[in-house]
């Protein structure tokens, strides 16, 4: 059960609501969202016995939640959630979400020729990774806080919101201001106090499926940053483990549905991990528009033979533009919109007359 209060309740409301919940033995948390604050009480479900306490002063309602995660469920929250990434840029209205750029930032060169190919061809926000969570201890590790201050420059250069993971608590404190969206990635998605720390830091959270993890661990995962007092939560498949050698991973477009069934948070879709192979990018990526997904994060690089990680995944900028054009009447079939105007997505148009064509000549096909 969540006891949602009213914008303006006062603190001696709330108190009043936790002491008459102790008084039915029950245990509570209360959960400040910026729209007024939510008392949890985990241990009840869907049971109507509660509904008297929205006589209450400050109360706004009762929502009988029966799953396990509670802020993150459709029980809650009925409406879709829409995260803004930048004051243009939202994740789960009508609008496609397209994160695109490398797997990891490499050069000042790479990351902002790939910013401004990926805003011309239609991205909505730049990826890159500074800090890369890497099997081998002896692959590319990312510049770490060198890439950072590369995609700050990026962002500048493009006008595109930018995306980097986080893998501790350390580097999230220290640089996840510096960033619009903290990714937490699959290896990271049970690292449970960087995900109370990411909800602590208040901003979008792009929340990565873990390669052998349940839709309903995903969500679990995703309440530790709700519960800190940060609905600002963006799910993404990326998929998982199976017996199939033809690609890296299974993309589990299952999930995408059962997701938007059970949680209002918008969900995305990265085909680049999910296959791991270019070639599939494409037809994953309309399968996943039109099965309801929200956006996509693609792993675009200038020159991706010469990408440092994930190359065989990795599209070039022609062959994203080329996908974007592909994408945008499987979105109109399933009534969504991706925007054909730079203008509408990036923070600083002027920046951008003239370089379309130039992008276009400059990474042929
Ligand atoms: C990534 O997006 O760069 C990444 C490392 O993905 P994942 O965490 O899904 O493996
Ligand atoms: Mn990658």
């Amino acid at each position: 059960m969540v006891i949602v209060m009213q914008r303006g309740a006062s603190i001696l409301e709330t108190k009043e609501v936790l002491r008459q919940l102790a008084g039915l033995g029950l245990e509570a948390r209360v959960v400040d969202f910026p729209d007024g604050p939510n008392i949890v009480v985990p241990g009840v479900g869907a049971t109507t016995a509660y509904k008297c306490l929205e006589e209450l002063p400050g109360v706004k309602e009762v929502r009988l939640v029966s799953s396990s995660f509670k802020l993150s469920s459709r029980e809650f929250k009925e409406q879709n959630s829409v995260v803004s990434l930048s004051p243009q840029v939202e994740v789960g209205g009508s609008e496609i979400a397209l994160i695109a750029g490398p797997c990891a930032v490499e050069s000042e060169e790479q990351i902002v020729a790939t910013a401004k190919a990926v805003a011309a061809a239609g991205a909505t926000a730049l990826r890159g990774g500074a800090f890369k969570p890497r099997t081998s201890v002896y692959s590319f590790q990312g510049l770490g806080e060198e890439g950072i201050r590369l995609l700050r420059i990026a962002r500048e250069e493009s006008g595109l919101p930018i995306v980097t993971e986080f893998l501790d608590c350390e580097s999230l404190e220290l640089f996840g201001d510096d960033v619009d969206v903290i990714q937490i990635g699959a290896r990271s998605m049970q690292n449970f106090p960087l995900l109370r720390a990411a909800g602590e830091s208040g901003k979008p959270v792009l929340l990565k499926r873990a390669m052998m993890a349940t839709a309903e661990e995903l969500l679990q995962s995703a309440e530790y940053i709700l519960a800190a007092g940060n609905p600002r939560v963006i799910l993404c498949e990326r998929g998982i483990r199976s017996f199939e050698p033809s690609t890296r991973n299974c993309l589990d477009l299952n999930t995408v549905a059962v997701l938007k069934e059970k949680s209002h948070l918008p969900v995305i879709v990265d085909p680049s991990h999910g296959t791991g192979v270019a070639r599939y990018v494409a037809p994953l990526s309309k399968a996943a528009i039109a099965c309801g997904a929200d956006g996509l994060l693609v792993e675009v690089h200038v020159d991706p033979q010469a990408a440092l990680s994930d190359a065989a995944q990795t599209i070039n900028p022609a062959q994203f533009q080329n996908l974007v054009e592909e994408l945008m009447p499987v979105a109109q079939a399933v009534g969504r919109q991706i925007s054909a105007s730079e203008s509408s997505r990036v923070a600083s148009p002027a920046q951008f007359s003239g370089l379309r064509g130039s992008v276009r000549f400059f990474f042929p096909g």
